[in-house]
């Protein structure tokens, strides 16, 4: 396995593969590694020839008031999990690789990116979608693996993608839980022990929307008010939002059907949590 921290590096063996016939599967992430991230690196190691990771605490996503300089972070730990699920590349760039002085070029999007995270985080989805497209240019994947643990990046990626004519196939991916129901997340790391016992809100909460919606619940309002008042419950929860959009769109509906997404996010002491499920 390698591992490069320069762009040229990686065109470099990305179009030697590429002369070979070879297939890329690309994950993109923000290192700190956990099952998550492993069940996305295995899909891509069975749907492809060679696959990639990066690893990239991408400043251009995160507001001043956020957790950039802290976001957890092990590269050697990485390494171990990236060689053993079999990857081929880690690409591992410093921010002056990604963004070179004078950078002035963004992603944008009018839809999609107004609601759920949208909203609490205004500049988060161009500064994904900006690392995203940049990192797609320089590995050339023919399929990337992405979580639906962050399902509005899901849905906005696959947006952008089409919208763009990217040459890339999105496969969305299930959430990975620990054995007790919360969300495996990098930022899992910064809960205490109270905390973490009080993170389980989260998935408690979504579990009793679940259950309401498959007893014939169609009304969003509804839903949302039981998940709401179940979060509550719970006194070092601060819900950021609780919300039900469609899942392409990400536009508010108040008749639950298919393809709904029930998505929260709560704040359990300073630590921001997210978790959603998706209605078949
Ligand atoms: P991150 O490193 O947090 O930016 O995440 C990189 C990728 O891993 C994203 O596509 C996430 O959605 C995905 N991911 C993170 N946590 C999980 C999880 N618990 N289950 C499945 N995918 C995940």
């Amino acid at each position: 396995m390698d591992i490069c921290d320069k762009i040229v590096d990686v065109r470099k063996r990305v179009n030697a593969w590429k002369k070979e016939g070879l297939t890329i599967g690309f994950v993109p992430t923000m290192g700190y590694l956990h099952e998550g991230h492993k069940s996305l690196i295995d899909a891509a190691r069975k749907d492809n020839d060679r696959v990639v990771v990066s690893i990239f605490v991408n400043p251009m996503q995160f507001a001043p008031t956020e957790d950039l300089e802290s976001y957890p972070r092990d590269l050697q730990k990485d390494s171990q999990l990236c060689k053993d699920a079999g990857v081929d590349l880690i690409f591992h760039p410093q921010p002056e690789e990604m963004y070179a002085d004078g950078f002035c070029s963004y992603v944008d999007m009018n839809g999609l990116t107004t609601e759920l995270c949208g909203k609490s985080r205004p500049i988060h989805f161009r500064g994904v979608q900006t690392v995203v497209l940049k990192l797609f240019n320089i590995v050339k994947p023919d399929k990337a693996y992405f979580g639906q643990k962050d399902a509005q990046q899901l849905a906005v990626i696959k947006r952008m993608v089409k919208d763009l004519n990217v040459d890339t196939e999105i496969v969305g991916c299930p959430i990975i839980r620990e054995p007790d129901g919360l969300a495996k997340s990098s930022r899992n790391t910064y809960l205490n022990p109270d905390e973490r016992k009080a993170a389980l809100i989260l998935s408690r909460s979504l579990k009793l929307g679940k259950e309401l919606i498959e007893s014939g619940e169609t009304d969003s309002k509804k839903v949302i008010k039981a998940i709401t008042d179940s979060i509550n419950t719970e006194p070092l929860a601060k819900i950021d939002y609780v919300d039900i959009v469609d899942f392409s769109t990400i536009t508010p509906t108040d008749k639950i059907g298919k393809s709904a997404l029930v998505a929260v996010a709560v704040y359990i002491g300073k630590t921001r949590l997210i978790d959603n499920f998706i209605t078949q």
